[in-house]
């Protein structure tokens, strides 16, 4: 089977991570048979369009590395295919324009609520309907009886003729709905599978009806679990808090990170392996190890994988994700200091390296690293030394100008290697007959202004001697 699937989004807002895990999946099931994944734009409710969101998703998709393989279509641009098909309905006896008006319905409702009924519109239908000439919308007209079929997640299903009904199929604003349109177009786009939501299970058996109406063979049906809210209750949406996938971008998210998260939302190996890489999934992704019940959204689990990534990635390239986007005019993630003249890509890169460690998201960047690019004021470091946060320090206040006298002293002969750096100052520590819980912070104070910094070789080391000499030596200064 040639498999091709699609993600078929409406623009009606931005995309939070429960849709953008159906195209993932969608699209991994594609490119692990070598198959196309198609992107659509289902733009059919004009009260609900939303001017930008088309360019989010394209956005969101090639941040992500979710790439169509063909242009995307637009269903706005199909209203006349659409037509054809609903006319080809209406010759076979399987469609009728609608006249009946909202004060009708409404009557009908209240006469199957008096019946003790549930309101079924095909009881009502029209006994001779007019032509069809656009002005009213056009409805099926269903065929209603039971149906067993198989979803390539959900397993075997079946429903009963009570939940087939007459809808909608084309507006009276001329343009289609769902129940329609995506029928055709995974069709006329040669769709082997349909990946998408829970939401649409109910609807499924009015789809098969629809599918024999159009005499139209249908594709692998394929039910994605919800993806739910932090309470596990309810599936997750935009008013629980769910965010706008870019927004991950503009923290300083790894693109790895979200998709290894967004992957693990009711997919796993079988295993306890909880790092993959997009390669990995790609090998190893199946159907038939997507959940039936509902994916745990736990946004601490995202920030985890992102620490994960950072540390797992090249250098050079995670350097290359430190630098902001030009597309969303999102400046770097460095401080401003970063980028006078006198640092080179080497000097943050080295920063990067030795802040990695401990990075959990890029925006993160500047707080852990504006001591690299801004010497500490006196004023800082001396603030420090007398207010120590330290516990340490705080308990036994020790000789600060005697200790970094030595600590000058000894590092003026080094050629400021992390390894000479650290034998050096292991021995000072013999000699002045401290400890690393007192040394250290010491130095740490007066190179960083900072109770807390990367491990203090290194820091030291990339600072480099002179910089790190002089940064000592006006801390001394301050006694
Ligand atoms: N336009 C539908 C939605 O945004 C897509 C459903 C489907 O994938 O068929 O939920």
């Amino acid at each position: 089977m040639k498999v091709r699937t699609r993600f078929a989004p409406s623009p009606t807002g931005y995309m939070h991570v429960g849709g953008v895990r159906t195209a993932l999946f969608a699209w991994l099931v594609a490119k692990q048979a070598r198959g196309q994944f198609l992107l659509r734009i289902e733009d059919t409710d004009r009260m609900r369009h939303v001017e930008k969101a088309e360019q989010h998703i394209i956005d969101s998709l090639a941040w992500l590395g979710i790439k169509p393989d063909e242009k995307p279509v637009r269903q706005s641009q199909r209203l006349n295919i659409y037509k054809r098909w609903g006319q080809k309905l209406i010759d076979s006896g399987r469609a009728y324009a609608d006249p009946t008006t909202e004060e009708q319905l409404d009557e009908m409702r209240q006469k199957a609520k008096a019946a003790k009924k549930p309101f079924l519109y095909r009881d009502y239908r029209p006994k001779n309907s007019p032509m069809w000439d656009g002005s009213m919308p056009l409805r099926f007209k269903s065929e209603p009886k039971a149906y067993k079929w198989q979803d390539e997640v959900m397993g075997d299903l079946a429903s009963g003729p009570e939940v087939i009904d007459d809808f909608i199929i084309i507006k009276s604003d001329g343009y289609p709905t769902y129940n329609l349109a995506h029928i055709i177009d995974d069709h006329e786009i040669g769709i082997s599978h349909v990946i998408r939501s829970q939401e649409f299970l109910p609807s499924i058996p009015k789809f098969l009806n629809l599918y024999e109406a159009l005499d139209i063979e249908r594709p692998l049906l394929v039910t994605l679990p919800y993806v739910m809210g932090p309470d596990g209750k309810k599936k997750l949406s935009k008013r629980d808090g769910a965010k706008d996938i870019l927004d991950y971008r503009r923290e300083g998210y790894l693109q790895e990170a979200l998709i290894n998260f967004m992957a693990l939302l009711g997919w796993n190996d079988g295993t306890e392996k909880e790092i993959f890489t997009l390669r990995e999934l790609t090998e190893k992704f199946s159907l038939d190890r997507v959940q039936r019940s509902g994916a745990q959204f736990d946004e601490k689990r995202l920030l985890w994988m992102n620490g994960v990534h950072i540390r797992d990635k090249p250098l050079d390239h995670l350097y290359i994700d430190t630098l902001g986007f030009n597309d969303m005019k999102k400046p770097a993630f460095w401080p401003k200091s970063a980028f006078k003249s006198k640092y080179t890509d080497g000097y943050r890169k080295k920063v990067l390296a030795l802040v990695r460690e401990r990075l959990k998201f890029l925006a993160e960047l500047p707080v852990l690293t504006s001591f690299f690019f801004t010497e500490p004021t006196p004023e800082q470091v001396n603030q420090l030394y007398k207010e120590p946060v330290d516990k340490q320090l705080k308990k036994n206040p020790p000789d600060y100008k005697k200790y970094l006298e030595s600590v000058i002293k000894e590092l003026q002969g080094s050629d400021f290697s992390e390894r000479d750096i650290q034998n050096r100052l292991n021995r000072l520590l013999d000699t002045l007959g401290t400890r690393p819980a007192i040394l250290f912070p010491i130095i740490r104070i007066a190179v960083t202004a900072s109770a807390v910094s990367p491990e203090i070789f290194g820091t030291l080391a990339v600072l480099g001697k002179e910089e790190a000499l002089k940064r000592l030596q006006k801390a001394r200064e301050t006694f």
